[in-house]
């Protein structure tokens, strides 16, 4: 399995609609780091393919991690970098994405924001769709949304122009649906796709190539998937991370945002050899073609 080992660096000085790239900076490692004005977005390789998000606010030492599925890579990147926890914000309650909370709540006690539907040990605020939560000490506001499918009480976490989306969704797919219905899963994508389309979408995983090799197939004449293909073989090819996407790209790529979109349903009509005549159809029949892949 690739492992990301490089740093890339994308600084964005002005608002979220004048972002600037500045060529990548490789460390090794650690992986991509987004920058915006106020918060620089690390992503912290853990487990096989999970990504553990640290957010540091820019001028300071504190930061926040989310879905903390290991603690010691953390811990390694604390101590590395002179930095201080102050929250931990969890996206749902698979091991992958929790199992470092009580290592870290060892080394800190800091409070544990999580859903407010799934039990989770050491969780110790309950957040439901519509909750604010203001982390004070790193400068960071999130909205929360309710996003069930992948489990029964996920939830996303949105503010700043970023979107944590655990394994709800992924660059160019979405999670298991582990919990939850088709019905469920497909709302709960319409949550995340109406956001803003310039959100930067950070996920749980770095499943990006098999996703969009397997989305060519349900997507076959798409030119920007295709395009977007090419680049991410290139960049895994380089063991770099393919995250964070952006909403729009999601939008354009992403079969599994487009089930409305007649060329996918000819598509998924032919690959499970039968009718699909609603959007829900053909939305579950491209997660049942995903499972089997
Ligand atoms: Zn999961």
């Amino acid at each position: 399995m690739l492992r990301c080992n490089t740093r890339c660096v994308a600084r964005s000085l002005e608002d979220v609609g004048r972002r600037r790239r500045t060529p990548t900076v490789r460390v090794p490692g650690i992986v991509q780091v987004a920058y915006s004005r106020m918060i620089n977005v690390l992503a912290i390789p853990a487990l096989v393919d999970n990504y553990i998000w640290m957010l540091i606010r820019e001028q300071s030492r504190d930061c926040v991690v989310v879905d903390p599925g290991e603690a010691e890579p953390v811990l390694a990147m604390l101590a590395e970098q002179g930095l201080q926890l102050t929250a931990i914000l969890l996206t749902h309650h698979h091991g992958d994405h929790v199992g470092g909370v009580e290592a870290l709540l060892q080394h800190r006690s800091v409070p544990v924001y999580g859903p407010a539907r799934e039990r989770i040990a050491h969780c110790s605020h309950g957040l439901n769709g519509g909750d604010r939560i203001d982390l004070e000490a790193a400068g960071l506001q999130f909205d929360v949304l309710d996003v069930p499918g992948h489990t029964a009480g996920h939830i996303a976490y949105s503010g700043h122009g970023l979107l944590f989306a655990g394994d709800c969704l992924f660059a160019g797919g979405c999670g298991r649906l582990f919990e939850g219905t088709p019905s469920q899963m497909l709302e709960s994508l319409d949550t995340l796709a109406a956001l803003p389309p310039d959100t930067l979408v950070y996920c749980g995983h770095e499943y990006t190539e098999a996703n969009l090799r397997f989305a060519s197939g349900v997507d076959p004449h798409n030119r920007a998937l295709k395009d977007r293909l090419r680049q991410v073989i290139q960049q895994r090819g380089q063991e770099q991370c393919t995250l964070p996407s952006r909403l729009a790209t999601e939008l354009a790529t992403n079969p599994f945002l487009r089930a409305d979109n007649p060329g996918v349903r000819q598509a998924t009509e032919a690959l499970s050899g039968q009718p699909l005549p609603s959007r829900l159809d053909v939305f579950t029949a491209i997660r049942r073609l995903k499972d089997a892949a």
